[in-house]
């Protein structure tokens, strides 16, 4: 026999029977005072917080970063100090738009959120599986993310809003290039890059900057779906990538990334034909070549989905010295709102929680609020800075060098000066013909029932990057048409007047 443990109360008491309620007699009502029960009940009710509004559904796993070239030249942050260091991680892919019940395997945008628990405190490295993204500014995030959500009446995902949007947002052009071609849609997480997307920075011992894109190359090698393909395993199973990767790593196959940096010199962003701040834009590898730095590995389940995955909470804003920010507005936006997005959804000290907590000492002076369970600092008379008991104070030999801006505060328009059109087109060149195909394929299907004039707005964007590639999407649509019959008259959009 199994000798098993007795079952408790929330606070610690035996439980005598978890089988019946207490009960006016056999055929009585329960009993107000069966606490047992009332305390199951409420916890039932409060078993769910709210769900990211972007990046739900996710996927993660536990590893090691080992660095296996030396760039320490570039940086003094100690993640990066010596070949062979290693780094624990947790690392969390998602899907962008879906809900945590949609399906995996859907034609979107990765997420690609590293935690590296570094000697000197976290550093979150919050990327996606593309090294661009749809907008360069901010201010058009929630709009951005309103289309790809549920329409306000008809509650169903709106084709015209995601096409009104885009083809009035030509700097998304780069991004949905990626999005509709094969790698917008990858078999698991572990067949896909993962890029830090943003412009970062990287400072050394002395005080010189560097801007630093970072890139994690699958060794699994690249593996997509096609939208047929993607169909037929959604309706097996919605739940692909988590029984592919937490399947895997229970088997020992643990996957792979080579980690890579480009690095720039601080005075070049003032040359470079493109801004190299821009979240639409990569640094071509002829300019910025890609530096090997270590090698990625998942190897660890959590052992507790919902307190490990669920509620890790990444945020840009967590840099250690040696790695900053950069002008990057996407990124200075992120810097706000995915700590704030953690304060809403898990609490005040959501830090404090086992899988975000640091794997240093915490010592700082935020006081009190919902959860508050941290220790003293160091004497409870330590709860104001500056002290006179031997308190934390501020420690000069890690103040990050200036960030250089330059310019007069103002709202200049982030379409002056910069090319839309360019690398969409480098990028679709680096497609072979049936690719192109696939990609043509695949806009027609995701612009079904879109209105005529929001298509020909955005036509017109393709035509700029390539005739042909125009071209490639009218054909594809038209034979789509010819195939599904006539055309549906009812707009997907309640409101959509163009
Ligand atoms: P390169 O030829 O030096 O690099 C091409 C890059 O594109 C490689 O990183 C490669 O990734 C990636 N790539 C190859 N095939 C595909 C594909 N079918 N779908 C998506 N990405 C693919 O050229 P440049 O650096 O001058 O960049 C040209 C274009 O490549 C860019 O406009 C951009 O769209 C795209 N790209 C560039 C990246 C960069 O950081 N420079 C990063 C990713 C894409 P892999 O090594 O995994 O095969």
């Amino acid at each position: 026999m199994v000798d098993k443990p007795t079952m408790t109360t929330s606070a610690g008491a035996p439980v005598s029977d978890n089988q019946n309620s207490q009960t006016a007699g056999p055929r009585g009502p329960v009993l107000m005072q069966d606490y047992h029960l009332l305390e199951k009940l409420a916890h039932q009710n409060r078993e769910r917080i709210p769900e990211r509004v972007v990046h739900a559904k996710g996927w993660g796993a536990f590893g090691t970063v080992t660095i296996t070239h030396d760039i320490s030249k570039y940086t003094r942050a100690k993640v990066f100090a010596e070949v062979g260091k290693k780094t624990d991680v947790l690392l969390r892919f998602s899907t962008v738009a879906g809900e945590m019940g949609a399906a995996d395997a859907e034609r979107d945008v990765r997420g690609f959120a590293l935690k590296f628990y570094t000697e000197e405190g976290n550093w979150d490295l919050v990327g996606n599986n593309t090294p661009v993204f749809f907008v360069r500014d901010p201010l058009k995030f929630p709009d951005f993310i309103h289309t790809q959500k549920r329409h306000p009446k008809t509650n169903l995902r709106s084709k015209t809003a995601m096409w009104d949007f885009w083809s009035q947002s030509p700097e998304s052009l780069h991004q949905i290039t990626t999005l509709f071609s094969d790698r917008g849609l990858p078999v698991a997480p572990m067949y896909m890059n993962g890029y830090g997307s943003h412009t970062y920075s990287f400072w050394n011992d002395a005080g010189e900057r560097y801007w630093v894109k970072f890139h994690f190359k699958t060794l699994q090698g690249h593996k997509t779906y096609s939208n047929a393909e993607a169909e037929k395993v959604i309706g097996a199973s919605r739940e692909s990538y988590q029984e592919e990767l937490f399947g895997g790593i229970e088997r020992g196959e643990f996957p792979k990334w080579r980690v890579e940096v480009q690095i720039m010199p601080e005075m070049d962003a003032d040359k470079t034909s493109y801004n190299p701040f821009d979240l639409t834009k990569v640094w071509p590898h002829a300019d910025y070549p890609q530096i090997e730095v270590g090698v990625l590995e998942l190897n660890r389940n959590a052992e507790n989905y919902f307190a490990e995955i669920e509620q890790a909470a990444f945020s840009p804003s967590n840099v250690v010295p040696g790695i900053g920010h950069s002008p990057d507005k996407m990124l200075q936006a992120r810097i706000f709102s995915y700590a704030d997005a953690h304060r809403y959804r898990l609490g005040t000290h959501y830090e404090a929680l086992p899988v975000n907590q640091p794997k240093v000492p915490v010592r700082h002076y935020h006081k009190d609020g919902a959860m508050r369970f941290m220790p003293n600092n160091p004497t409870p008379d330590a709860y104001y800075e500056p002290n006179s008991v031997g308190g934390p104070v501020e420690d000069n030999s890690v103040k990050e060098p200036p960030l250089r801006i330059v310019g007069d505060a103002d709202r200049y328009n982030h379409r002056d000066g910069n090319d839309d059109y360019g690398q969409p087109r480098a990028l679709w060149n680096l497609f072979d013909d049936a690719h192109k195909r696939r990609l043509y394929a695949n806009y027609a299907a995701a612009m079904e029932g879109v209105p005529d004039a929001i298509i020909a707005r955005q036509l017109a964007h393709f035509e700029k990057i390539h005739p042909d590639y125009a071209a490639g999407v009218s054909a594809a649509r038209a034979e789509l048409a010819a195939a599904s019959g006539p055309a549906d008259s009812i707009s997907d959009n309640e409101s959509a007047k163009v």
